[in-house]
């Protein structure tokens, strides 16, 4: 198993509860991948590491799944976003509707209001500036759409696809719920410790600090990659492209916000976010902050990749290298980084469970033929 993430530690256990030894190396010093949380030594809050990870998700079986692992307390997503010198609440609901153009509209009257400012000559949204046109009007889009999205992809929002911007809802009630999942939460003690306890199994064995090359596969009955497919490969056909991010931590004696994510929706403003982690701990009580400002660019040679881009160019090297993958004999690439798609926590575990059983049943089917 390469990568001790989620994808990595969720099939290990699958696969080593049903009798197979299994092992894991991650490159890294630690387990849990992106999902990564430590205690902050000077103020004793819970970070996460690689930016803010809530657990959200309408799949009963991968909820029950990880309340098996950890504890998880209520947590509800409520993101800010200062957009003109002014503080709005974000997916775009009445709330943000009514403080956004200085109104008192009910339900009904703020949608018929923002279908007349929509723009409705727009059919089937094919980028995300389309979408958000007609979906929201201009105005709305300006704030808190367009530079957001310029500074967190690097292009214009004209060359996107809609289907990024169709991840958030925008709402015609005062829900401000980031999410619309059934479940939501935090595990109480970070998510490195759910991902410890999956691990936690006499048939694993973990190696930290351990690189895995392509070379090493025919030492295995079988390979499950989480790494990047382009690396895998050595880049021989050209690197995919992804968007980094560098987090600028800084300390504060108190509250700094007064919520865990502020947005930024101004281009002239460098960063698109800053986290305070404290408050995705709301249950614990700290007197000092730690925070993040969070920026993207592209990504270079020794950076984390963060965020496929998967735009023409990318989809069309992507095929390339999906070929390739289905030529490997004895690999499956699995999560976010071995199949280069955006993937929240529930989907990668529900994967890795669908895919780790798919592999039980091919081992058992061959046995008996
Ligand atoms: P990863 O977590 O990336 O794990 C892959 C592991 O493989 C890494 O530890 C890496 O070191 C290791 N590896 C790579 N190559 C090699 C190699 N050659 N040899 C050895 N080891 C290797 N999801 C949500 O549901 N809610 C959120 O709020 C949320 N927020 C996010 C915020 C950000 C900024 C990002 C980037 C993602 C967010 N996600 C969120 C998505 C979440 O991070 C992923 O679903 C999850 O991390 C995927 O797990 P994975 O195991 O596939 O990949
Ligand atoms: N987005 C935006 N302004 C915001 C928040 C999001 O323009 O204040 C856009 C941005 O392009 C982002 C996309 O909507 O990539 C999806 O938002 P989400 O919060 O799901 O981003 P993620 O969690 O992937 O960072």
């Amino acid at each position: 198993m390469v990568g001790a993430g989620l994808s990595g530690a969720v099939m290990a256990r699958k696969l080593a509860e049903a009798g197979h030894l299994v092992t894991v190396c991650d490159e890294r010093s630690h387990i849990a991948g992106n999902c990564y949380t430590e205690r902050d030594a000077d103020t004793g809050v819970m970070v996460h590491v690689y930016g803010p990870h809530i657990f959200h998700t309408d799949d009963e079986g991968v909820w029950d799944y990880v309340n098996r692992f950890a504890n998880f307390l209520p947590f509800v997503n409520r993101v800010k976003t200062t957009s003109g010198g002014r503080v709005f609440l974000l997916p775009v609901n009445l709330h943000t509707i009514n403080q956004f153009f200085n109104k008192t509209l009910r339900p009904d009257e703020a949608k018929e209001f923002i279908t007349s400012i929509a723009d409705q000559t727009i059919g089937e949204p094919k980028t995300f500036e389309d979408q958000a046109l007609k979906f929201v009007g201009r105005d709305l889009y300006e704030a808190f759409f367009k530079g957001y999205t310029m500074k967190q992809w690097g292009v214009e929002p004209t060359q996107l696809p809609a289907s990024i911007l169709k991840r958030l809802p925008v709402r015609f009630n005062y829900d401000d719920n980031y999410f619309f999942h059934r479940f939501q939460g935090m595990p109480e003690n970070g998510y490195t410790e759910m991902v410890e306890k999956i691990l936690d199994h006499d048939n694993i064995e973990l190696k930290l600090n351990t690189r895995y090359s392509r070379a090493e596969s025919a030492s295995y009955a079988h390979v499950f990659y989480s790494g990047p497919l382009d690396g895998y490969f050595d880049f021989e056909l050209g690197r995919l492209g992804y968007r980094t991010l560098d987090f600028e931590r800084f300390y504060y004696d108190g509250d700094y916000q007064g919520c865990a994510v502020m947005n930024y929706g101004d281009l002239d403003v460098p960063y698109t976010r800053i986290t305070e982690h404290k408050h995705f701990s709301p249950w614990e009580k700290h007197e000092k902050s730690i925070c993040y400002r969070e920026s993207a660019r592209s990504c270079e040679e020794g950076d984390i990749p963060y965020y496929p881009i998967r735009m023409a160019d990318e989809k069309a090297l992507l095929a390339r290298y999906v070929e390739r993958a289905g030529q490997e004999p004895g690999v499956t690439f699995v999560g976010r980084l071995g199949t280069y798609r955006y993937l929240d926590m529930d989907v990668t575990i529900r994967e890795a469970l669908d895919t780790a059983d798919a592999y039980l049943n091919a081992s058992a089917n061959a046995q008996k033929l």
